[in-house]
């Protein structure tokens, strides 16, 4: 941390007192200890990581620097549940979200409504999701946006649509619409987009009813829940060393054996084991990639708005070249979890775009 950056990340300096008068008292300050739950501290965070942008670790094991805010609303969307404040992401995702909402509204299709992103700096959550924790996720709901604006009210508190059965797991024919199909079309032919998460009756519909081209269909996946909303995932991005990619979907539609697997009882039989303590809730710092407590210490920006995505230019955290990188190391080793398969749940949240400042030059 530079003297020419506390304009702009006035905490940094007020940390340094709060760290100098610790050390005056004779009490160290310490950085997260390792056997602290990581989601405890990743839970509290209320503002990114004021660095260039940067994923670390995996979906469901890691965290991201530079995290930017969807606004609350944009012409083409609304963020739900902002209570949450979990409308943060990678430049790169907020950006994919912003411009599917404009794309999908040509489509015909009223607007997103956005679910949960991230926290804002990511790591696992005190509720719901194994993964979304680099930034690189976004939840969508499958309920477009209303013609009226939502209050923040109606944000909190309005159901989303169960668009499949709970007892066959077959789409309801009366609430699946051909805007829906388009929806998932078009997050699909995104070259960021490298997986999108639906409930397996959702993808058994776009199997049994997608004329044409059909190679979108591979990026399209099974999975538990996701019958409420989408989950859509984009890639590593430039910049970010210590992303660990997810292994390539495979090249055909997905349309066959794999998909019958979910209309048999095995993915269906109940949990023999409900209360085993699910891995967000017992990820330590030691688990996370070594990395993450950086990313936990970094300063944040002077309020959410200044961290805010507002379209067009790359956002100031990644175009800044003042900005501090955090170390680029190899990604660190990481303990023993208990499986990370499933946790997912539905949820919502998102925003737009205005420049933000720039720090004094110096
Ligand atoms: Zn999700």
């Amino acid at each position: 941390m530079n003297s020419a950056m506390r304009p702009y990340f006035g905490r940094s300096s007020r940390l340094a007192v709060a760290l100098g008068l610790l050390a005056l008292s004779g009490l160290a300050a310490r950085p997260a200890l390792a056997e602290e739950r990581a989601k405890d501290l990743f839970g509290a965070e209320k503002l990114p990581a004021a660095a260039a942008a940067q994923s670390i670790g995996f979906y469901s094991k890691g965290c991201f620097a530079g995290g930017v805010a969807i606004p609350m609303d944009g012409p083409t969307w609304e963020v739900m549940r902002p209570s949450r404040n979990r409308r943060w992401g990678h430049p790169a995702m907020i950006a994919v979200i912003e411009k599917l909402s404009r794309d999908a509204a040509a489509d015909g299709w009223p607007g997103l409504l956005i679910g949960d992103i991230s926290q804002p700096r990511g790591g696992p959550m005190l509720t719901g999701h194994a993964s979304h924790q680099i930034g690189l996720d976004a939840d969508i709901w499958l309920t477009p946006m209303p013609s009226r604006p939502l209050s923040i009210a109606q944000r909190e508190s309005m159901s989303a649509t169960l668009m499949v059965d709970e007892k066959t797991h077959l789409v309801k024919d009366a609430l699946w619409k051909p805007q829906h199909t388009a929806l998932l079309k078009r997050a699909a032919s995104y070259p960021e987009v490298e997986r999108i998460l639906v409930n397996p009756g959702i993808k058994k519909k776009l199997c049994d009813t997608v004329k044409g081209d059909r190679t979108w269909l591979r990026k399209i996946r099974p999975f538990w829940g996701h019958d409420y909303h989408f989950h859509m995932r984009i890639g590593c991005q430039p910049g970010s060393p210590n992303c660990k990619a997810q292994e390539a979907t495979p090249a055909d539609d997905g349309c066959g054996k794999p998909l019958a697997w979910w209309f048999t009882e095995e993915p269906w039989r109940p949990n023999k084991n409900p209360d085993a303590p699910k891995a967000r809730d017992v990820m330590t710092m030691a688990n996370l990639p070594k990395e993450c407590r950086a990313v936990l210490d970094a300063p944040g920006p002077a309020s959410a708005e200044a961290a805010t995505y507002r379209g067009g230019a790359i956002p100031v955290a990644v175009a800044e070249p003042d900005v501090p990188s955090l170390p680029a190391t190899a990604a660190s080793g990481t303990a023993g979890l208990p499986g990370t398969l499933n946790a997912f749940t539905s949820t919502p949240e998102v925003g737009v775009p205005v420049p933000r400042p720039r720090p004094p030059a110096h």
